[in-house]
């Protein structure tokens, strides 16, 4: 298949990071690709999940892998329009953290175990019922595919200063890049 690639991680604020994306309808060969590229750039991050739009693509697609143990067999998972079938009543506060928001964390609330439907890369219909971090994991990853963001669920001047943080952050990069180049 020619190689994994790292892709570039979009780095909130960003339009794509709040867009609704669409379902994957047919899975191609672009789709396990794609797969494949965002595990390789989840793992370099480090990161226990990454989205589709995360990287820029705006489909029903997410990537993790939460085994934390690094004695531990790894467990990458592909989830292409996954779906939450059932969600417990009971909570968990879990620190959480993005890809897309680095260096920036906040306890969020969310159903400690929840059921989920998707389809794997072989159009093959799967379900699992996920407790403790992957729980976790796979709402914060859905919420991406539904163009929301852990900081959506902070007050909104908590927010707004991460958001004000970031694009710090990325006038900051953009200016790195920009003297590389000069130097050249
Ligand atoms: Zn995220």
């Amino acid at each position: 298949m020619g190689g994994m690639t790292i892709r570039p991680i979009l780095i909130h604020p960003d339009p794509r990071l709040k867009k609704r994306c669409a379902p994957v309808t047919e899975i191609t060969d672009a789709h396990r690709k794609l797969a494949e590229d965002m595990l390789e750039t989840m793992y370099a991050a480090p990161g226990i999940g990454l989205a589709a739009p995360q990287v820029g693509v705006l489909e029903r697609i997410l990537v993790m892998d939460c085994v934390k143990d690094p004695e531990a067999e790894p467990r990458p998972m592909v989830l292409i329009n996954p779906e939450i079938t059932w969600a417990s009543e009971e909570t968990r506060v879990y620190e959480e953290g993005c890809l897309s928001i680095p260096d920036q964390f906040a306890e969020i609330e969310r159903p400690a175990e929840v059921r989920v439907r998707w389809l794997d890369l072989e159009g093959r219909e799967q379900e699992e019922h996920f407790t403790g971090l992957w729980a976790t994991c796979v709402q914060h990853e859905i919420d991406h595919l539904d163009g929301k963001l852990f900081i959506d669920y902070l007050k909104p001047l908590r927010r707004q200063m991460i958001t004000r943080k970031m694009v710090k952050l990325k006038r900051d990069r953009e200016r790195e890049r920009v003297a590389e180049r000069a130097r050249g």
